[in-house]
């Protein structure tokens, strides 16, 4: 599989570098609150990432953690009154329930911020006796950019960037800030009052890790120095995962990711879709208005991964026809294998393209129009090719990770195609076989089948 990597704004081909397994790592989410779609475009993403290098047969280790301690989750704990943890498991259980409805893979290991306070800790030591990091009269501890000079060469910062920053002496305290702000980061936390019950011991007093420090810790405990990929949405280039490079990089050693990936934003009404723009929509937002997550996921895949990605509600009703659709061609394609089944799909047949397109760069909305074009090149097949086909089909779709409609809704039928299937069923009663045959070419002259049954007839759109 080829992905265009963020680092070297390169194409480039994957390997997993240990011969065996692809081992990744996503930043998960911030459990303060339900995920919107536009986290999802990210997840859902991921998700297909990970399933199309699973359907080429390479093993993977996924590991995605879990933001249950940071400035958000503490500010908005005590808005409802509940201790941290309560307050983060609830919301966590949330976000495996929508996970789960949108058919996205729990990843292999999901590691909790929380749980790791003694990693980060250690990670701090670390790095403030290799002299990358400081101690603030206020027991804060800050990352000294200007200890690693490679800083910046992610997110393409520029001389000028870097220089406003390293002269102004800046330290930034919260866990998010601009590009235009690039300072000294913070590593840990003091206790501030407003923290309540949540602070921890440490070398430098009570308090509480940054945000960036968390990923670096869990990179380290679950990947190591060197792992294969790192993802996340494209808001996270700079500043956190700048910072998580650095961090990693001078207390690992070793290179980290060998590769980047970045999903760019999913918009609404030309600006991006997130919580404090108050622009978003949860998919109980969505159900609420009829709609399943499986036609979320297909508007996610939609488009592809690097450019924006807008969202409409007219886009989920299109995506509802489009699922009928295949569901339909899916159908008819497994009436025509008959009995000739097949398990697994030797190659993909009338599929290739749709499979081609997910290993280029993961194309997903060139795989979806694969998936159309293949069966109508699979409509002549019968038989053993039919079920061949279906099954590649269905390779294609676990990629995708798209699950298919169990039955179409009504087919529309027009009331002269209709009229006239009716027309017929009463000459064919009438044993007046040559106006039923007369019929029943008119029918697939307007593109319909009718197949007759004992008790009835079923019309079929070609
Ligand atoms: P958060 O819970 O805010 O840490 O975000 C979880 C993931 O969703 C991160 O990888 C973000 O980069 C990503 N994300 C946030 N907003 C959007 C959006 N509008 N479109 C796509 N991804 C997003
Ligand atoms: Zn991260």
């Amino acid at each position: 599989m080829r992905l265009f990597d963020t680092l070297s704004r390169e194409m480039r081909e994957l390997r997993p570098m240990d011969g065996t397994s692809f081992r990744f790592y996503c930043c998960g989410p911030t459990v303060y609150g339900p995920a919107h779609i536009g986290n999802f475009r990210t997840f859902v993403l991921q998700d297909v990432f990970r399933r199309v290098l699973e359907t080429s047969g390479v093993r993977t280790l996924h590991v995605r953690n879990i933001t249950d301690v940071d400035d958000k989750t503490i500010r908005d704990s005590q808005a409802a009154g509940l201790p941290l943890k309560e307050f983060t498991d609830g919301w966590k259980g949330k976000f495996h329930a929508d996970c789960e409805a949108l058919n996205c893979l729990a990843p292999h290991v999901e590691p909790g911020a929380v749980e790791h306070i003694p990693q980060q800790i250690a990670m701090i030591a670390e790095l403030v006796e290799k002299g990358h990091a400081y101690a603030a009269a206020d027991g804060s501890v800050y990352f000294r950019i200007d200890s690693f000079p490679e800083y910046g060469r992610l997110s393409h910062l520029d001389t000028r960037e870097l220089a406003l920053g390293k002269t102004q002496e800046a330290r930034a305290n919260s866990d998010e800030y601009e590009k235009d702000s690039v300072a000294d980061f913070v590593l840990w936390k003091a206790r501030r009052p407003e923290d309540g019950e949540n602070f921890w011991q440490s070398p430098w007093g009570e308090g509480r890790p940054g945000w960036h420090l968390e990923c670096s810790a869990m990179i380290r405990e679950y990947l190591g120095a060197d792992f294969d990929l790192h993802s996340g949405g494209v808001d996270l280039v700079f500043p956190h995962h700048e910072n998580e490079i650095a961090q990693s990089r001078c207390s690992c050693g070793g290179h980290f990711a060998a590769h980047w990936f970045h999903i760019t934003h999913l918009m609404v009404d030309g600006g991006k879709m997130s919580k404090s723009l108050g622009n978003l929509y949860t998919l109980a937002d969505l159900a609420a208005r009829g709609h399943t997550a499986m036609e979320v996921r297909y508007v996610l895949i939609g488009g592809h991964y690097r450019k924006p990605l807008n969202f409409t509600l007219d886009s989920l009703s299109a995506a509802r026809e489009a699922l009928a659709k295949l569901a339909k061609g899916a159908r008819a394609l497994a009436a025509r294998a008959g009995e000739g089944h097949v398990l697994q799909a030797v190659d993909f047949g009338p599929f290739q393209s749709a499979w081609d397109a997910l290993n280029d760069d993961l194309n997903t909305p060139g795989a979806l129009g694969g998936l159309f074009t293949g069966l109508r090149d699979s409509s002549g097949l019968a038989g053993p090719e039919a079920a061949a086909a279906l099954a590649a089909m269905q390779r294609v779709l676990r990629a995708l990770g798209l699950t298919l409609p169990e039955e179409v809704g009504e087919v529309e039928i027009p009331e002269e195609v209709r009229a006239m299937a009716e027309e017929r069923w009463a000459a064919r009663a009438a044993k007046d076989w040559a106006k039923s045959d007369t019929l029943r070419d008119a029918l697939a002259e307007l593109g319909w089948t009718v197949k007759d049954g004992r008790e009835g007839y079923e019309l079929q759109p070609r």
